[in-house]
């Protein structure tokens, strides 16, 4: 339990997954360990080596139990993880070099180790290899490891991350939120990362509390700290006193009881006052979430986010392997639809394994999704195949990520058609009516709207990177995340203008970022003419619950008053002026934290 002797610190960072979560801490990345180097006499060097293989020897034995708990609790493909650094325990290059460094240079084997392996680190680290540089990153793990135990620092070992912990690191990559495990993660905190970094949105599709732009958690958070997230506000309390326990336990108790009214009441159809119906669909980042969706009765998959069955694998998923998981998708949401979106990786989702790329300067201005695949006919007509099978298994869409112009779209509409024939001539099924959509999240694509709605079946606007490319606001930079503002009057014109377009040439236009997730945001963009919304499944029944609360005629009329607006904060005030007339009792339960 908490030291009730120690003094509560809060920390501010950004509030980018609700929830409150209480517990110990387990940080991923420490600061660097502490390494004492000091000259030892010739006479002792067996008794260092002995410690040395000592130090092997119990590594291995750590890793190796935590590889067989991964293995069992997780999967055996995620603890196949460790066995490159098992490898590393293993080589004999590593081990004789630190031995000779000793007996050169005459420190103790600690130093002698941490030089060797910073050597080894450094080496790996400029390898032009994406592959083998990666491995760097594994070495220096196990050189960490191997020096905790040596110097007796053990202060964390993978095993404690199976327990129930709140996990502190600098940064996370998406990839690492997949993969970690829910039922052991209380929450997570982050130095750096921002609300719409992907790491953020699977976090909050797994429900784990988190708050990320801490800048100093790392440092002032140590292992086995207790501490408190609260990831409504975007708080974390170190060592919280029983005061404060007790505040957020109630809190937390009508957090819950709001949700579960929240949940019983969203139910059906997401039908306004004045009863329009707005389609409410939900983004997905694999079929493991599909079970949700059901439950809180989506109208289907608007984006589902194919790049994530790539991350984390040395090569590609195979066309039948992503045939297998779309076809279970689009058969378990029919006749509702699916909106399978082709690969969107780079940026903040690295390629990895066999398709590693050279890391760029500025990745989200870089070599990222359509333009990755236009270039990699493979890879892109494999996973265009498996869409367009699965597509007569259900009610499949389309979607080109990153289009920039109409170009573009007509260059992958090309690579479609390619495939449909090549499906025709081998007899394959297929949906021929498939319809196929833009994404409209790059200004380019915004100001020529008209253009490329003319070959676009429908429109789904990605405003987590549409508000990063227009504001020049990089999504995952804390540092400037406060100037990232949905409500910025350049946001607002740009979505009438796309809206607009869509209208005009008589497509739908859904909207698939973040933004469509915050109840708050939900009535902007209705009000500006969105009739399909897609929004985390974790989130979709308090959007819903407020469609149902809101005329569609009142969100018109606020908007047209926004439109005039020159103040991004007077537009989110009025925003959230209106959210809580429309959420009555339930909207001052949530905001009334401290009450
Ligand atoms: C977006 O950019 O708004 C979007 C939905 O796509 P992603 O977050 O995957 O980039
Ligand atoms: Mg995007």
């Amino acid at each position: 339990m908490p030291d009730t002797d120690s003094k509560e610190v809060v920390l501010h960072g950004i509030a980018a997954s609700p929830g409150i979560a209480h517990g110990q801490i387990f940080v991923l990345l420490q600061k660097e360990l502490e390494v004492p180097a000091y000259i030892i006499d010739p006479s002792q060097r067996d008794a260092e080596v002995s410690r040395f293989e000592q130090a092997l020897l119990v590594t291995r034995q750590q890793i190796m139990k935590v590889q067989a708990e991964i293995a069992r609790k997780v999967g055996e493909e995620e603890a196949r993880i460790f066995d490159a650094h098992l490898l590393v325990l293993e080589d004999q290059a590593l081990i004789e070099e630190t031995i000779r460094e000793m007996e050169a240079k005459g420190f103790n084997i600690e130093a002698s180790f941490q030089r060797v392996g910073q050597r080894y680190v450094d080496a790996f680290g400029q390898i032009d290899d994406e592959y083998l540089r990666e491995r760097a990153s594994d070495i220096r793990d196990v050189v960490r490891r191997v020096l905790q135990n040596l110097t007796g620092q053990v202060t964390h070992n993978y095993g404690k991350l199976l327990d129930q912990r709140i996990l502190v690191a600098h940064d996370i990559t998406p990839s690492e939120t997949a993969t970690l495990d829910r039922g052991s993660l209380l929450g997570i905190l982050t130095d750096v990362g921002s609300k719409t970094s992907h790491a953020v949105i699977v976090a909050r599709s797994m429900n784990i509390p988190a708050v990320v732009g801490l800048r100093t958690a790392t440092h002032r958070l140590k292992h086995d700290d207790w501490a408190l997230v609260d990831g409504y506000d975007g708080l974390v309390i170190i060592n919280p006193g029983e005061r404060t326990l007790f505040r957020y336990g109630k809190i937390q108790l009508r957090r819950k009881s709001v949700e579960k009214r929240i949940l019983a009441a969203a139910r059906g159809e997401a039908r306004t006052q004045d009863k329009e119906r707005i389609t409410l669909m939900a983004n997905i980042e694999g079929a493991g979430e599909l079970d949700k969706v059901l439950e809180f009765e989506a109208d289907g998959v608007g984006l589902f986010r194919t790049e994530f069955l790539f991350l984390n694998q040395p090569t590609p998923p195979g066309e039948d392997e992503q045939f297998a998981v779309y076809r279970e998708v689009a058969s378990r949401l029919a006749p509702n639809p699916v909106i399978i979106r082709t690969l969107d990786l780079g940026g903040d989702k690295p390629f990895c394994g066999s398709l590693a790329e050279d890391p760029e300067t500025n990745p989200f201005l870089g070599f990222r999704a359509i333009r990755y695949c236009l270039e990699h006919p493979s890879v892109f007509k494999s996973q265009l195949r498996a869409i367009l099978r699965a597509s007569s298994f259900g009610n499949v869409r389309l979607m080109f990520p990153m289009i920039s112009g109409v170009d573009e779209l007509l260059k992958a509409r090309a690579f479609l058609a390619e495939v449909q024939a090549e499906l025709r001539a081998e007899g394959v099924a297929f949906d021929e009516k498939l319809l196929v959509g833009s994404m409209i999240e790059i200004p380019s694509a915004a100001m020529t709207a008209d253009i490329i709605a003319r070959e676009s079946d429908f429109f789904s606007i990605g405003t987590n990177d549409l508000i990063q490319y227009l504001l020049a606001i990089d999504r995952v930079n804390d540092r400037v995340a406060h100037l990232y503002e949905p409500t910025h009057p350049a946001v607002l014109r740009c979505l009438a203008q796309i809206i607009e377009a869509g209208r005009a040439a008589g497509i739908p236009v859904g909207i698939c970022g973040e933004m469509a997730g915050d109840p708050v945001y939900a009535s902007l963009l209705i009000g500006l003419g969105a009739t399909e919304i897609s929004v985390s499944p974790s989130v979709l029944p308090s959007v819903k619950f407020f469609l149902q609360q809101i005329r569609i005629s009142d969100a018109k009329k606020m908007v047209e008053e926004l439109m005039r607006e020159h103040e991004p904060k007077a537009i989110q005030a009025r925003l959230e002026q209106f959210y809580r007339q429309h959420m009555g009792e339930l909207g001052s339960l949530i905001e009334n934290n401290g009450a």
